[in-house]
């Protein structure tokens, strides 16, 4: 059990990656937070397995985008488990996509709150609270994106930037608080965010047709990125942060269709 003891808030947890994090974490011990904003069954149903399963976990309502509604999360999960040691800001929204001459105002900035001002939020409040136990760990999901900036995805592009950022500074700025601070940066994992683009720019029509043309013949799976979480916040993580680990099965900057449109080793392409 890697993080016997310790609790963990998942932000976006109801469903995709977030909930894949929440399930590992919990397999490894620790009382989980399953955050959504609306889909409050699938977020139940995932804290009712953990509890079934014998873990400890609460679902809990909240716009990571508004503060106030984040402290409250914090103070509800503090209230139910007494601290919280562990966070993952994970949730997320894709697009719009398009050139950036295109998007609205509104659109940049939807993208923009949810992913950069909601892990702010989430961050800053519990920052004091793990300074006060010196010990925490702090976990950003980001996106392979930030190694290549596609064109076409100017909002997701600069949040997922803003994020490592925040990260790799908050890294430098915790270092003799005990708070570890890493960006997970994961490759194409099957979720919703995903695949309606994916199968758009493929032609592919499920999830299998596409693995069978991936390098080690599948795309990611949330528990992928949840082993990475739980390791990372694990003693056996120990001195690791600043960090932005990317986890991609050696999908560089290729578009999906780049791989769906035949299977071209990178020396045969
Ligand atoms: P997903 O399946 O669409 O799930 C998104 C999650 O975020 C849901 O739990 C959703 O809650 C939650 N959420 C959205 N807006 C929120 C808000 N304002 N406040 C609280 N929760 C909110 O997406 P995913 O693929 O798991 O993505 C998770 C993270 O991984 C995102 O940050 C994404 O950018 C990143 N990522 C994904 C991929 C990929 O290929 N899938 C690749 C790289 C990075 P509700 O269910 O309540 O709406």
């Amino acid at each position: 059990m890697r993080v016997a003891g310790r609790v963990a808030l998942v932000t976006g947890a109801s469903r995709g990656i977030g909930a894949g994090i929440a399930r590992c974490m919990a397999q490894e011990g620790a009382a989980v937070v399953v955050n959504y904003v609306q889909s409050e069954e699938l977020a139940t149903r995932v804290a009712r397995e953990i509890r079934d399963g014998g873990g400890r976990a609460i679902a809990v309502q909240a716009d990571v985008g508004n503060y106030a509604q984040v402290k409250s999360m914090v103070d509800q999960s503090i209230a139910e488990f007494g601290k919280v040691d562990i966070l993952v800001n994970n949730a997320g929204i894709a697009g719009p996509y398009g050139p950036l001459a295109d998007i609205t105002p509104q659109e940049f900035q939807e993208v923009i709150t949810n992913h950069v001002i909601g892990s702010f939020n989430c961050t800053h409040c519990l920052l004091h609270h793990m300074r006060e136990q010196e010990r925490g760990d702090i976990i950003f999901i980001s996106s392979r994106q930030t190694d290549f900036f596609p064109p076409n995805s100017g909002p997701y592009n600069a949040a997922k930037a803003g994020m490592d950022g925040m990260a790799q500074g908050l890294a430098k700025e915790e270092r003799y608080n005990g708070i570890r601070v890493n960006v997970v940066a994961p490759g194409l994992v099957p979720t919703d965010i995903l695949m309606k683009d994916l199968m758009e720019t493929t032609g592919k029509s499920s999830v299998e047709e596409v693995d069978r043309v991936m390098p080690f013949g599948r795309m990611l799976r949330p528990e992928d990125i949840g082993n990475l979480c739980t390791f990372l916040a694990s003693e056996q993580g120990s001195h690791i942060s600043g960090e932005v680990i990317y986890v991609r099965g050696a999908v560089g900057g290729e578009p999906p269709s780049f791989y769906v449109n035949g299977p071209k080793p990178y020396y045969a392409s």
